[in-house]
């Protein structure tokens, strides 16, 4: 809050009167204050991975190249950084385009219910093809009913993905991940439960913020960006829902969002001026 004060004063030099102004200046200063703090991070996290990129570079030159054991494994972390950061780079550029609005949505009426299997399929694939570092069993619990919703197909997978994702990086080997798809009235609610490390209350209410990570280490151990649920509540928003997590630490964690949905109804259409 910005005060500022005038002094009203007669011919004579008496003050007479005080003015006060006041103005809001906490929601500009807040924009300016996030701004900073962005693009500090951002510098931030690029340099990380950009420094391990360099030390295990030099490393090589010095004569780690001719070590058979030790070579193989410095090309791999080289490999694994740039990567992180091809990606990091990849969501920042959504990012910034969704802040500039000029995302470009391909809107559909989908049935919300076979794209979850068709991920969850593809999920099931990779596991049985046995190229995954860690294991995992899907419990799908998703309605019967068809269930058509207005989405953009390839932002919708990106954010189940995520969420799927996300549930296997943050357990241990094995564990238990269950989807559920429930349809209520006037909405569709996805829920992804892990049974894995839980998120500390106090970290809950950022961690859909950029960058924001409960455990740095782990997540780029993981090859985390620290963007994807930050992507993903964009991505709930643009479609006019919403998205939330619950969570007890060392229980697990439930993430679910919620897209707005009506179900279609003959009578809705007009028939009844035929009647
Ligand atoms: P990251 O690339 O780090 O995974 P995200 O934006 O996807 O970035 O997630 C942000 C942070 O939220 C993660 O670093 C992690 O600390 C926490 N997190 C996300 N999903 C889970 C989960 N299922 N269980 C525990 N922690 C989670």
């Amino acid at each position: 809050l910005k005060v500022e004060f005038s002094v009203i004063r007669r011919e004579t030099g008496f003050v007479t009167g005080l003015v006060a102004v006041l103005t809001d200046v906490t929601e500009q200063e807040k924009t300016d204050q996030e701004r900073r703090d962005f693009v500090s991070n951002v510098s931030h996290e690029l340099r990380t991975p950009l420094t391990s990129i360099k030390s295990y570079s030099e490393a090589l030159a010095d004569g780690a190249w001719q070590d058979p054991n030790i070579a193989p494994q410095f090309l791999e972390v080289i490999q694994s950084e740039s990567n992180r950061m091809i990606r990091m780079i990849a969501n920042l550029l959504d990012l910034s385009k969704m802040d500039g609005g000029q995302l470009q949505t391909n809107l559909e009426y989908i049935d919300f219910k076979r794209i979850v299997h068709h991920i969850l399929d593809r999920f099931d694939f990779t596991l049985a093809s046995g190229d995954v570092p860690k294991k995992y069993t899907i419990k799908r619990e998703l309605t019967t009913r068809d269930i058509y919703v207005e989405i953009d197909q390839d932002r919708m997978t990106q954010v189940i993905d995520n969420l799927m994702n996300n549930a296997i990086k943050y357990s241990p080997d094995g564990g238990l991940v269950t989807v559920r798809l429930i349809d209520t009235q006037n909405s569709v609610i996805l829920s992804v439960t892990d049974q894995g490390l839980g998120i500390p209350q106090k970290d809950l209410p950022h961690l859909f913020e950029r960058f924001y990570r409960v455990d740095k280490a782990r997540s780029r151990e993981q090859g985390g960006t620290g963007l994807g649920l930050a992507i993903s509540k964009e991505v709930i928003e643009m479609h006019g829902g919403r998205i939330w997590v619950d969570s007890i630490e060392g229980k697990g964690s439930t993430f679910s969002f919620e897209l707005p949905f009506t179900v279609f109804d003959l009578d809705d259409e007009g028939w009844d001026d035929f009647e």
